[in-house]
Formats: C-alpha cells, structure tokens, sequence
C-alpha cells in the first residue's frame, strides 16, 4: 500500500505533490518520488529519495522544478527492498514515460520476460517497472488508447498514475482494485489515492471505480471504461476535516484496519505465490521440525499455523514465544527450521532469536509485513503480509494476514510432499478465496456488536474458550481486551476450563465462547452448560443458522459457514471488534494504548 498523487494545471507541479505526499505519509513511506515535465522541451524530471517525505522535500530545496504536470509516490514497498532505484516513479526505457504504482501486478514476472526479450533493460526489483515499459512498448501515438492496452494486460491490483513527455498536456490514471481520486478544481485537476491528499484544493471529487480510466487535462476530466467508451460519473462534493478523512472516515485507525481485512486478505493471498520457491519447499519439507517463534499476536498466528502444516504437510511444528526460545537449551540441527513472525520484522526478541538459531546451523524463515525489514534480510527465506501499513498499536489486519500466509504455506508444503492430492489443494484453495467476503458479512453485525460491548463495559475480568483451532482465538481475543482495554482478560482452552478457571465463574464473568459448528461443537457446548450453570455470562460466536445455543447464552455473534480449518480467521472478527467498541465506550486511547508501542525494538 501506497500514496500516489497526480497535478495538473496553473500551479507549479512540485508544491501540490509534496503537501500531498505528506498527507499520504500514513499509508507507508520507506521511499518517495516525484516526476514533472519541465516546459522547457518537455523532458520528464525525476527526483526520489530513501526515507520519509521530509527527506525528499529536503533533496527537492535547491531544484529548481518549474512544469506544471506531474506524479509523486509515497512507497510501502511489497516487491524490491527500499531503495533509489525501486522507488518511483518509474521511468521507461526511452524516457518518455513516468509512472506511479499502488499494487501489485500479478503477472509482472511474465511481463517482464516478454519486455527483456524485446530488449528492455529492467533497473528495479518492483513489479511496478513493467507498466513504465508497457507504455513505452505498446505506444501507439494516443497516450489514453495506449492506457487502453497496457490496461488489458495487467493482472492484479493497481492504481497508477502515468505523465508523458509525448503528451505533456495529459495526465492519465488507471485504477483496478487500489484505490484512486480525481479531484476536480478550476483551471486544475488531481488524482489521488485518498481524498485528503488534495483536499486543501478542492471539495469536489470523482471517486473512480474498478476498471476505470481517467484522462485529465488543466481544464477537463474524461473517465472512460477499460474498453476506452466513455463514461458518465458523479461529482461527489464533501465537507471533511483533513484529520477524519485520513482515517477515510472511521473514528481510529484500528477500526479502519479491522474494516481492511477482506482487502488485506486478498492482496496477501495474491502476493503469496511471488515469494514461494521450491528451495524453501525443500527445505521445509527436510526439516526435522520447524520451530515458529514470535511474541503477541504473531504467537497467536503462528499457534494456529501449527494445526495447518501438521495437518496438510504432516511436518512437526513447536511454537514458542521468542524470548523464550532464545534462552532455552533446544535441540537444533541443520535441518531445524527456525520461523519467525513479526509484523513489522524488527521485533528484537524475535530477531536476536532467529539470528542465534541461525548460527546454530539452523536454517531461517521470516514472514513480515514491511519489506525491506532486519528479519527479512537477516534470514534465509523471507515470506510476505500484503496488508499494507498498520498503524493502531493492536494488530488486527496484520494477523488475518499472517494467518492466509500460514495457510498457503501448509497447502503448498501438503501437495508439495504429496500429503493432499491436487484437487483437495484446489478444494482447499478455493474455500480460502472465499474467507474475504465471509469477514466482509461478519462486519455487517459491527452494530449489534457494539450493542453487546456496551453491556459489559464494567467487567473486571473476561474469560474467552475456544478449542483446537480456535483456541489460539481465544488467547488472541483476550490479549486484544487486555491491550486496548485494560481489562484483565484470559484465553483458555474451553476443555481445560474445568482444571482451574471455573473456580472463576460467577454472574460477573462475561465468557466468550468460539463455538463454530465444527467437530467440536457438542464438547464446546458442554463447556458452554458448564459455564451457564455457574451463572456466568456466555457470549457465543457461532456459525449462522445455529438457534439452539441462544438459549444458553446471554448474547450470540454469528459468522458464515466455511470449512472446519478456516474457522480462525473468521471467529477473530467478532472479538476484535468486541475489544474495540468496548474500550471506546470506556474513553481508552485505542491507537496507542498506554505503555504499548508498535514495535518492540529493545528485548
Ligand atoms: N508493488 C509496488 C512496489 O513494491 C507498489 C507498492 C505500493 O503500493 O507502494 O513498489
């Protein structure tokens, strides 16, 4: 994820695209960059730079940048490491075409051989560089027809912005999938990823829709269909405050981040494959074990990751906290693979952990969310999150992620090592494909939710169950309460309640339960009679269709029905949500709760 920002019109190109950019920051900015056609014979200027936007605009202090046109980028990147040459904009090869990215293509690989056997010269690791090419390849004297064609060759989520030296009274942008503005202003208009961006320029915008071009000239803005017909649009005019409309309208960024998920979901999804090798195949495959460490919800992730790979890839998993595992005398061999997850890949207890094994002969596997991260240069094998940044303190879109991540490994590793047979992979695949508009109809409950929140905002204590699968739900739900709420919370498995925690019940205690209709269902319905029976206050979450359990509990969350092993990633929804409305109503600072920071940098 990405900013992406488009001028153009009377104003000097340079200012607007940096105050956008800056605005744009929170959607990622390991680099950024800037193209503008300078009047003087229409040459495309480029300037980018490492680092935040401030550093950029301090490289840009003694340029003198006059033109008018022109496309800046804030990078998160998802393809090439932070750099100069994988930032954009892009560049093609004749330097007649500069292009800005928010995405990821899909295809790029095979586009990219088709374009060096033609002789293209690729200077950039980013899926992005092909489009610049494309341009320039499939040129046809009419920029928005070449936009046309390049349109239908690529694959994925894309919103790109493109200027050129051939046509530098245009600005053309495309948008499938990523999200993209134009905002329409007199004598000038923008593009931009969100509205905020421009939003000191202009009121009124056109939101553009998937499979849609937009040709913009100083005073005009056409939007065409992917097939180049024209295309009637509404002007949409708001009334916004630049702070509310960064969070594009939620009250925090957590609540904005849990609404993400279907979205992030199916970027990681998409993503997947690129990282996928048959080296780390084999050596997962060879592996003696895999120990996956990580600390908070990554742990949570990885718990539930261990079910899928012994399940699909018959491979013994161990999970261990990280700064556990550091310290503890294990038994590695050179064929124990250490996994490590951290969404942001600095996590010091799990780098240092990683780094130890490493030297131990044990071979390396990351999975982060930020590309360019300590742990995905400092091990052997780095696999991907495509949620884009995350900036509440709580992760949430971060571990559905994680959890697709894990998922596709243990498939992949299942029909690698002939464990699942193609069509159970497809089968199972496909029910994957399906989890993103599951979340999407869990998020349609988030009233009734909030309602259920607002009953239990005096708990001293909450216990959340779960079995098998979603046990690791529970412990994850109750360290989402713990986090932004600051009530004491534990995850149990329902089926150990009775060694211990049942001492606890009274009618105080609310008591999540995660009772999908699975294989589990009568035994976690036996838990939930146990519960009932010592007065505590049962908040089921149960697959759709299910009325029998309302009469033992005080509040019922239903989710859709999808297999038994991908019942996690939906059972999170309804108690991350939970957690959320519940500390709101309680006043707590959910994006950055006390005492908490995003990334843990010290052990
Ligand atoms: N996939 C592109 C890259 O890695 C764009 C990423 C983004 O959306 O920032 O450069």
């Amino acid at each position: 994820m990405c900013g992406i920002i488009g001028y153009i019109g009377k104003r000097k190109a340079v200012p607007v695209l940096l105050n956008g950019l800056h605005r744009l920051e929170y959607r990622g900015y390991d680099s950024a960059g800037i193209a503008v056609i300078e009047p003087v014979g229409n040459k495309i200027v480029i300037e980018k730079q490492v680092g935040k936007i401030k550093d950029l605009q301090e490289k840009l202090w003694d340029k003198r940048i006059d033109g008018h046109v022109g496309i800046g980028h804030s990078r998160w990147a998802t393809h090439g490491e932070p750099s100069i040459e994988n930032a954009h904009p892009h560049i093609s090869q004749n330097g007649k075409f500069a292009i800005v990215h928010n995405g990821i293509i899909e295809n790029y690989l095979e586009l990219k051989k088709e374009l060096e056997e033609k002789g293209y010269k690729f200077v950039s690791k980013t899926d992005t560089e092909v489009i610049a090419h494309l341009f320039e390849e499939l040129y046809s004297g009419n920029i928005v027809e070449t936009a046309v064609e390049v349109a239908k060759r690529l694959k994925g989520a894309y919103a790109v912005g493109v200027i050129s030296s051939e046509e530098p009274d245009k600005l053309v942008a495309i948008k499938q999938g990523s999200p993209l503005i134009v905002g329409l202003g007199k004598d000038e208009n923008f593009i931009a990823s969100d509205i905020p961006a421009v939003l000191e320029y202009t009121k009124d915008f056109i939101v553009l829709d998937d499979g849609e071009i937009a040709v913009l000239t100083k005073d005009e803005v056409h939007v065409l269909d992917i097939n180049g017909k024209p295309k009637e649009k509404k002007v949409l005019h708001v009334d916004w405050d630049v702070s509310v409309a960064e969070k594009a309208g939620y009250k925090h960024f957590m609540q904005k981040e849990i609404f993400e998920q279907p979205r992030a979901l199916s970027d990681t999804i998409a993503g997947f494959n690129s990282n996928l090798n048959e080296e780390l195949l084999n050596t997962l495959s060879n592996a003696d074990r895999i120990y996956i460490i990580a600390c908070g919800t990554s742990y949570h992730a990885g718990l539930v990751g261990k079910f899928w790979i012994e399940k699909f890839a018959k491979v013994p998993v161990e999970v261990d906290y990280a700064s556990e595992f550091r310290y503890r005398d294990k038994v590695l061999t050179d064929k124990t693979v250490v996994f490590g997850i951290s969404q942001s890949g600095e996590t010091a207890d799990t780098r240092f952990a990683l780094l130890d094994a490493k030297k131990e002969g044990a071979k390396t596997v990351a999975l982060v969310n930020v590309v360019g991260s300590s742990l995905s240069r400092e091990s052997d094998h780095t696999l991907f999150t495509y949620s884009g940044p995350e900036i509440g303190v709580a992760a949430t879109k971060t571990f559905t992620s994680q959890l697709a991540v894990l998922y596709l490994l243990a498939l992949n590793l299942g029909k690698f090592r002939n464990i699942i047979d193609n069509r159970l992979f497809e089968n199972l695949y496909e029910s994957l494909l399906k989890v993103p508009s599951a979340i999407e109809e869990i998020l349609k409950s988030d009233e009734k939710i909030k309602d259920i929140a607002y009953k239990y905002i005096n708990a001293k204590d909450f216990l959340f169950l779960g079995r098998n699968i979603n046990y690791p739900i529970a412990l994850e739900g109750a360290l989402k309460l713990k986090e932004i709420s600051y009530i004491h919370a534990e995850g149990y498995p329902a089926g150990e309640m009775k060694h211990g925690p049942i001492a606890l019940i009274d009618e105080n205690l609310p008591v999540a339960v995660l009772a999908p209709i699975d294989k589990f269902y009568e035994k976690i319905l036996s838990n939930i009679q146990e519960v009932k029976a010592r007065k505590g206050k049962v908040i089921s979450i149960t697959t759709e269709g299910n009325k029998e359990i309302e009469k033992f509990s005080e509040d019922t969350i239903y989710i859709p029905k999808v297999e038994d092993v991908l019942y996690p990633f939906l059972t999170v929804i309804p108690l991350q949500l939970l957690s959320y409305h519940i500390a709101t109503f309680l006043g707590k600072d959910v994006d950055q709760p006390r005492n908490l920071a995003k990334t843990v940098t010290v052990e």
